[in-house]
């Protein structure tokens, strides 16, 4: 896979203090996004296509409401409800089928050729699953964990600056495992999972232990004591855990 190389949003991420230095970028690309659909997609025919099959999931819709261009959403939110109605009413129809009076009691939960009512309701889910907006970032962010990947092993500076970091939230953490083998082979595959396990373990395990200090600050008895680090570990756990969420 030939992906285009853009190290500086890396390097400045990397540069600054946080839990994961990815999240900083994939809420950069985000926000950009944002812009991007409220603003010149409607422009462009193929992504209003897109648009207009695939929606956003309930995260972008949010984002999008919270920025303000009521008139934009309007748009988009009437093109793709009305292309929704219509495949719905296809499925509405399938789902009337498959309740048919006379049809076996299992025909009528999982029927398989002609689609029984669970059939029906996964592919209403998979329609409520799918996000222009998610896939955009997706691809980004793929770009920006080789990225990284690529850095570790051709920048000379950077490897010391990686190991310096927090690590990463599970998310963007899981995603570099996943692409380490595509892009790293032999001893710089073994250092780089070697590295990362590291600085991932030893964060994952402090901001554990400043979780359980909020939580122990509780107790009169730590009343009058200094708070640390704590005092927003709460969001930077749960953040930790799941990328930028809070
Ligand atoms: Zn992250
Ligand atoms: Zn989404």
């Amino acid at each position: 896979m030939k992906l285009h190389i853009d190290t500086a949003p890396v390097w400045e991420a990397y540069r600054q203090d946080c839990e994961c230095p990815l999240c900083l970028i994939n809420d950069k690309i985000e926000a950009a996004s944002v812009e991007y659909f409220l603003g010149e997609s409607v422009m462009e025919p193929s992504q209003r296509i897109e648009v207009n099959e695939k929606g956003f999931c309930g995260r972008h819709f949010k984002l999008m409401f919270d920025a303000g261009n009521r008139l934009g959403l309007a748009l988009m939110t009437h093109t793709y409800m009305k292309n929704t109605v219509a495949r719905l009413e296809a499925l509405m129809k399938r789902a009337q089928d498959a309740a048919g009076e006379g049809r076996p009691v299992f025909k009528r939960i999982v029927g398989k050729k002609d689609g029984g009512l669970q059939q029906v309701a996964d592919e209403i889910r998979s329609m409520e699953d799918a996000c222009v907006m998610c896939q955009r970032v997706r691809e980004n962010m793929e770009r920006y964990v080789y990225t990284v990947l690529y850095m570790y092993k051709n920048e000379a500076d950077f490897p010391a600056l990686f190991e310096k970091s927090k690590g990463m939230c599970l998310k963007h953490y899981t995603e570099a495992v996943r692409m380490a083998p595509e892009h790293l082979s032999g001893q710089a595959l073994k250092n780089f999972i070697s590295v990362l396990n590291n600085i991932e373990s030893t964060n994952l395990k402090r901001v554990a232990d400043e979780l359980e200090w909020f939580t122990r600050k509780f107790d009169y008895r730590n009343e009058d004591k200094p708070w640390g680090n704590s005092r927003d570990a709460v969001e930077r756990s749960i953040n930790k855990l799941r990328g930028h969420v809070v």
